[in-house]
């Protein structure tokens, strides 16, 4: 919720139309639990608020912490849907991957979300909750990038997913710049065309993951609905559109997508675009069968795409021991209540 969301409530209740603004700042800034934590406002709409829309945070429902500083979190909110947040310490700061549904239709192969089923798609507050409890574990550092690339397809969820960028992105609240999100899809064309066209300088993430159709339908799905040639040309008109360079994400899977001719197939698919490859090592879902690449052949891969000029790198793997892959934790957790 925005500012000019909370102001028509604000007038009805007899009120300025600041007091929303200074509501949610103690909401998205100060993380208030509760309306009579906020001292600025009068007792009389404190109480009201308390009644007509009481605050109610997710419940916290498991936290894994990894030595490598990421931390995991499972929430779950109140109809039982539950979704993950991952916490992501680096040499430049936090950053907090948020999950846009809770379970995911798309049915990615190597995906532990596809595996664990799709329950509803998440709305803004509920994205916005994972970074409030993800921020409370952080205690005095700030939380400075944002990637929506958690559990679900955030172009299936659009409006949510937008409105909780929206609320990320304001400078009161809080506040993290619009070239500090990224958005990642799986490939959804016509939510791609729509995102170049909302004036937001947010990255774009394409979950790309093969360099031709033939591996790329093998994997994902999604692929028969828009393939490689259609998802690559919404890419391009993104970064020609906003002047943001596009990321290709890439889960190396021995075997299927990691061998040279692969790696010279996503060359000529790329060369000449304003794109970023990101080289991700697989975090095996013991139900996919598939293992992930070896790190020589990660190398070797790498090193095609970057003799021919590409931007490349290789993340590195972030909290296997916490099953840090999206989705892992909620698997586990249906499976423990599974009779
Ligand atoms: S990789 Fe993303 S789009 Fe694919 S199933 Fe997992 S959450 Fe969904």
């Amino acid at each position: 919720m925005l500012p000019k969301d909370l102001e028509p409530i604000m007038l009805g209740l007899g009120h300025p139309k600041y007091r929303a603004s200074q509501i949610l700042e103690w909401i998205y800034s100060k993380k208030a639990e509760g309306y009579d934590e906020m001292t600025n406002i009068p007792a009389d709409l404190r109480e009201k608020l308390s009644n007509i829309a009481p605050i109610r945070p997710p419940s916290v429902l498991d936290v894994k912490r990894a030595k490598d500083r990421t931390t995991k979190l499972l929430m779950g909110f109140s109809d039982g849907a539950n979704a993950e947040a991952v916490l992501m310490e680096h040499d430049y700061g936090l950053s907090l991957c948020v999950s846009s549904q809770a379970g995911c239709k798309m049915g990615c192969a190597f995906c532990a979300s596809a595996i664990s089923g799709f329950s509803r798609d998440l709305t803004a507050g509920e994205m916005c909750w994972q970074f409030i409890e993800a921020s409370r574990l952080a205690k005095d550092k700030r939380i400075s990038s944002v990637v929506v690339m958690g559990m679900g397809e955030p172009l299936m969820n659009y409006d949510a997913v937008l409105q909780f960028i929206r609320v990320l992105n304001w400078g009161k609240g809080i506040n993290v710049g619009a070239r500090r999100i990224t958005l990642s899809t799986c490939g959804i064309v016509p939510g791609i065309e729509k995102l170049s066209g909302e004036d937001l300088q947010i990255t774009l993430s394409i979950s790309l993951h093969a360099p031709d159709d033939a591996t790329r339908d093998r994997i994902m799905p999604v692929n028969k609905l828009y393939n490689i040639e259609d998802v690559v040309g919404a890419a391009r008109r993104y970064a020609d559109r906003t002047g943001r360079r596009v990321t290709y994400e890439y889960v190396m899977i021995k075997g299927v997508n990691d061998s040279l001719a692969q790696a010279a197939a996503l060359v000529r698919l790329l060369k000449g675009s304003l794109a970023h490859v990101n080289l991700i090592p697989l975090n095996a879902v013991p139900e996919s069968g598939l293992v992930r690449s070896t790190e020589a052949t990660v190398a070797a891969f790498k090193k095609v795409l970057e003799d021919a000029g590409l931007a490349v790198t290789s993340r590195r793997e972030m909290g296997s021991e916490i099953e840090g892959a999206c989705g892992q934790l909620r698997l586990r957790r249906k499976r423990s209540l599974q009779p």
